[in-house]
């Protein structure tokens, strides 16, 4: 079985009190003995108050976005060397809030996932179609270019896989709109597929996290799909109680 993970990303939200408190809740809930790795992606000003209370502990962290250099002259970025530094062991990459709202291309993406491996960290990698790509037919067509855009950095001489990739389809970010565990079961099994044509054994073994109103009460079905490995979970990520069942669907 491969292992899993629920991992929340808080977004641009929250400030230091409401981190503690999170992290609190969930520490005090046990979660980090359940078999699901539990991550957490505050925004960067909470990084320090989550390591903090996390530390020592089996939850883990990381960045919602890096920059390719590790330092320089670019004001208002964060580079892969600072995550490591506030103790990150993940980092969101092409979330489609930056691809949308930041133009983040597909090369940009394989540019960040590189430098993100380079600074020895994990990459999770956002990938997933529009509502309007779905109606138009086209979702496997959109993911097949955003999973190519980073086959060639799954790294074929290990047998761990490097990566691991979010489904998350825009249309189901936030609208309380979940995919049907049939419809993210589909979508995982073609990009699993995909991957399969690059390596059969990192197919096997890498993680593909679900993303897209997953709740308390719908992430059972959508973790007893065989190729939904764990979820990526946004909203429901800032309320204890919400997260800690989905971490508990997990198990
Ligand atoms: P919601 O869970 O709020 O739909 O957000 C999903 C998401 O974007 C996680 O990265």
């Amino acid at each position: 079985m491969r292992p899993t993970m629920v991992a929340g990303n808080w977004k641009m939200n929250g400030l230091s009190a409401d981190a503690v408190h999170l992290t609190q809740a969930i520490l005090s809930a046990g979660l980090e003995q359940l078999r699901p790795e539990v991550v957490l992606f505050p925004p960067f000003t909470l990084l320090h108050a989550v390591s903090q209370e996390a530390k020592g502990t089996a939850l883990r962290w990381g960045g919602q976005n890096l920059f390719w250099e590790a330092n320089g002259a670019y004001t208002g970025e964060i580079s892969g060397a600072m995550l490591r530094d506030m103790g990150c062991r993940y980092v969101l990459i092409g979330h489609s809030e930056r691809r949308q709202i930041f133009a983040e291309s597909d090369d940009l993406v394989a540019h960040k996932v590189k430098a993100a491996l380079t600074s020895g960290l994990i990459p999770v990698v956002c990938v997933g179609e529009s509502a309007a790509e779905r109606e138009q037919g086209t979702t496997e067509q959109v993911l097949q270019r955003q999973v190519e855009a980073i086959l060639p950095l799954l790294n074929r001489e290990s047998n761990q896989p490097n990566l691991i990739i979010a489904y998350e389809p825009i249309w189901a970010i936030g609208t309380g709109l979940s995919a049907s565990p049939e419809q993210a079961q589909t979508v995982h099994a073609f990009i699993r597929n995909l991957i399969a044509g690059y390596s059969s054994q990192l197919a096997k073994k890498i993680i593909l996290l679900y993303g897209g109103s997953v709740k308390g009460n719908n992430a059972a079905a959508l973790f007893n799909q065989d190729d939904i490995d764990g979820a990526l979970v946004g909203g429901a990520s800032l309320i204890a109680g919400e997260f800690i069942q989905i971490c508990r669907a997990a198990e």
